[in-house]
């Protein structure tokens, strides 16, 4: 099992720790404010003291979260180090200055302040590589145009330095002030290389990131007057480095809590802002070199920039046209190559549409005794008698018309254009070409199908409509023997039954027969349960436990939908306030269809339902289809940012089986993406079903977005998802959707700390878990 085990660590700062963190935010402000005092230069009974005080006083933070952290003691040790040191340096400047001057320059200070940024540097790298297994090249790449893009700005800044460094005569006052600036060139370049990277987050990264800048720009002013002889001790500017290493010990403190997810703040479009900032900063530099004086450093660094750009967008080019053929081979069938059943779905409402006022014909063609044929000669030649079969019937079609396969020995055939008269004589063509026989493997074989008919828009003006019927009229053909039959009313024995039915589902929604059923997230990397899934069942008093798949097409075909996700809702927060109210806080995602999210007030509601249960918001994910966003981009867009900037997550559901574009998904408040089961389970034994899911994973990250894969059946997936760097996995293998009270089992018998969105499993936990998770094997 490739899942890693860990505790987790405790991370928030409690008790003292609290208290040292603000004792050192006091020195800071008495710091700043003496400053703020015009005075005559630099004390250092005075200024110097509390610089030192502020300095030893991150140091001692530092040090804390070392001491107590297990999982990044060395990455942190480095970084506690690097403060140390410039601790130290600051410290030997105080003591060696005289009153009211500096002392000379350069001294045994500055080697303490020098290994301030390779001491800081290493720990980062060391941070970054923890985290970094799941690293996506498209992250890292970013990063780096970002890097050398910041360090090409710096480098221009810097000008002056760089420049009498390289003429001038090369004084040891030259050197070490030369290597501040190179050494805040690298600090920027890291700083900016975090920001643009989505996917690391090391603890609350910006307190870093604002802390090195406050730093690096803080060294880069001194380094500038220092040149110019212009620098003076005592001013404000002084206060800078203390500040800065004050932010970082704030994060350092906080770093132990481990990577959760990326920072929310940067998904979406936020990743693409640095490296499009960086090329445009580098095209700036390359425009200002042609004109006049630039460094020659400043120059190489537009340039890298401007390069590694180029290869990101060739790279990404590649990905879109992967990610094209993810969508084909989802619409395709395997064996036969004809669009599958999915495709069927999405073409049909859409053919559908454009013949309003027009005609078209369902067929629905099964096989007759085909299992006989599986049976006594065995699978594969009833695969290849259906792959030849599939060829003679698009033969017989027009190029206007529409073949899918539809799983086992059933085909669809949509005839453009068609009345009842058309139908049957189609029927009958494809028929006859069935009826000449087959040579399998040296067999040959006779075959003959059952062709049952449903006509638009006499009989139905959606698919599911009209693929009932066309399946009603199927059996009716093959009982009759008759090859082929029209559908009429009087074939619909199942209309009643619906009826029925559909007068149950409102007793049950009013009397509380739907139940939830939850299924864990895990995160993959580290074995912590993310958050679950809410998924409803009915308790239905005469036939047991009904899955959604029996009851949800009525509810949304019938407009109970809206009430159902409502009741859904309702028993998801009032589960997630009780696991609260435990100390075993859990967040739930709710799916919703596109039909309950039409409801402009739906965030104000669920803003409502939040409040009165005293949950925080982030407890909640909305899991939403492609569908959604591309019926209405709009109304999407705006309801999704809604319920996004209160704080609630969203998600989108079955992922690469829609036709949303990447454009779309870039723009959208989107945090998460589900991929569908369809592309998990051909994984282990397609290669090229393998590429496409980590191009696609790839593809998330690149966006900011957390990638969930689903349907994961087999540690084979597991591993297999855990390598291409997918964030989560959801399926029977990891856990069946159970009962709240058999998932509460679960977590406990697996000792999972159960602590909210970062609970662990125990070593070992996983694999057993597939064999006792309950649920029907469905
Ligand atoms: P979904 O949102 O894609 O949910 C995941 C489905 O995959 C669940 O089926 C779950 O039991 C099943 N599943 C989980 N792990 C595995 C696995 O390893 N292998 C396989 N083959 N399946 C796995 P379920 O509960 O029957 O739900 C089916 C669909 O019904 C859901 O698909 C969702 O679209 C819809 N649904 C469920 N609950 C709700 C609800 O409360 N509201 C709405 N609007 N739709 C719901
Ligand atoms: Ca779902
Ligand atoms: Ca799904």
């Amino acid at each position: 099992m490739s899942i890693s085990t860990r505790r987790r660590e405790s991370w928030r700062p409690t008790g003292a720790r609290r208290w040292l963190v603000w004792a050192m935010w006091l020195v800071v402000a008495c710091y700043v404010l003496v400053l703020l005092i015009p005075g005559e230069g630099f004390n250092p009974s005075l200024d110097g003291w509390l610089s030192a005080l502020a300095m030893w006083m991150s140091t001692l933070v530092c040090w804390t979260a070392v001491a107590r952290s297990r999982f990044m003691r060395a990455p942190l040790a480095l970084c506690a180090a690097g403060v140390t040191s410039y601790a130290l340096g600051d410290s030997y400047y105080i003591l060696s200055a005289p009153i009211g001057g500096s002392p000379p320059f350069p001294s045994p200070a500055d080697i303490g302040y020098l290994l301030f940024s390779p001491l800081i540097l290493a720990g980062l790298t060391a941070v970054v590589h923890r985290q970094a297994r799941t690293f996506p090249w498209s992250a890292l790449l970013d990063s780096t145009v970002g890097s050398f893009g910041a360090a090409g700005v710096l480098a221009v800044v810097l000008s002056p330095i760089l420049e009498s460094a390289a003429s001038g005569p090369l004084s040891s006052a030259t050197v070490v002030g030369v290597a501040y600036p190179l050494a805040d060139l690298f600090l920027v370049a890291a700083v900016v290389g975090i920001a643009a990277s989505p996917r690391l987050a090391p603890g609350r990264w910006i307190l870093l990131a604002g802390g090195l800048l406050i730093f690096a720009a803080t060294d880069a002013a001194y380094a500038l007057l220092q040149h110019s002889a212009a620098y003076e001790g005592g001013t404000p500017l002084d206060a800078g480095w203390a500040v800065g290493l004050a932010f970082i010990a704030v994060w350092a403190n906080e770093l132990p809590r481990g990577g959760g997810p990326a920072n929310p703040a940067v998904a979406g479009a936020g990743p693409l802002a640095v490296p499009t900032v960086a090329t445009a900063a580098a095209l700036g530099i390359l425009l200002l070199a042609s004109q006049g004086s630039v460094p020659g450093l400043a120059v190489v660094l537009a340039g890298l920039t401007i390069l590694l750009a180029g290869v990101r967008t060739q790279l990404a080019f590649r990905r879109v046209v992967k990610v094209a053929d993810l969508r084909l081979l989802a619409r395709t069938d395997d064996l036969t190559g004809l669009p599958n059943r999915r495709a069927l779905h999405s073409d049909v409402p859409l053919r559908l549409a454009a013949r309003r006022g027009g005609r078209s014909a369902l067929l629905l063609l099964d096989l007759d005794r085909f299992k006989e044929v599986n049976d006594s000669l065995g699978h594969d030649i009833g695969d290849l008698l259906l792959v030849q079969i599939g060829t003679r019937l698009s033969e017989q079609l027009r190029s206007g018309d529409l073949l899918a396969r539809l799983g086992g020995d059933e085909f669809a055939v949509l005839l453009d254009d068609a009345g009842p008269d058309a139908a049957v004589l189609a029927a009958g063509r494809l028929r006859a070409a069935m009826a000449a026989p087959f040579t399998l493997a040296g067999i040959s074989l006779q075959a003959s199908a059952s062709v049952g008919i449903a006509l638009f828009p006499d009989h139905g003006d959606d698919l599911t409509t009209l693929l009932r019927k066309a399946d009603m009229a199927m059996y009716k053909a093959k009982a009759a023997r008759s090859g082929h039959h029209v559908y009429v009313d009087s074939d619909d024995n199942r209309g009643q039954e619906r009826l029925r039915t559909l007068q149950e589902l409102r007793v049950a929604l009013a009397e509380d027969q739907l139940v939830l059923h939850y299924q864990p997230k895990i995160e993959l990397a580290t074995g912590q349960v993310r958050g679950v899934e809410a998924l409803v069942r009915w308790n239905h008093p005469r036939l047991g436990l009904l899955y959604p798949g029996t009851f949800l097409a009525l509810a949304e075909e019938t407009g109970l939908m809206r009430d159902l996700t409502t009741i859904v809702l309702r028993l998801a927060l009032d589960q997630a306030a009780t696991w609260q109210r435990q100390g075993t806080p859990l967040s739930v995602a709710v799916n919703f269809s596109a039909s309950s999210l039409v409801d402009a007030g739906l965030p104000e509601r669920i803003g409502a339902m939040l409040e009165a249960r005293g949950l925080p918001s982030s407890v909640l994910t909305v899991e939403i289809t492609e569908e959604f966003l591309m019926d209405d981009r709009d109304r999407a867009r705006d309801i999704l940012g809604r319920l996004r900037r209160s704080g609630v997550r969203v998600s989108v559901d079955d992922f690469g089986t829609g036709y949303s574009s990447l454009a779309y998904l870039r723009e959208l408040p989107i945090d998460e993406l589900k991929l569908d089961r369809a592309f998990v389970f051909p994984m282990s034994d397609d290669p090229r079903a393998a590429a496409l899911v980590s191009s696609t994973i790839d593809l998330a990250h690149s966006l900011g977005l957390i990638m969930v894969a689903e349907g994961v059946e087999d540690a084979v997936a597991c591993d297999d998802l855990t390598r291409y760097g997918c964030d989560q996995a959801q399926g029977y293998f990891l856990c069946r959707p159970v009962p709240a009270a058999e998932l509460d089992g679960w977590l406990a018998e697996h000792r999972l700390a159960a602590a909210g969105p970062g609970a662990v499993l125990d070593p070992g936990g996983m694999p057993s878990i597939a064999g006792t998770a309950a649920g029907p094997g469905r």
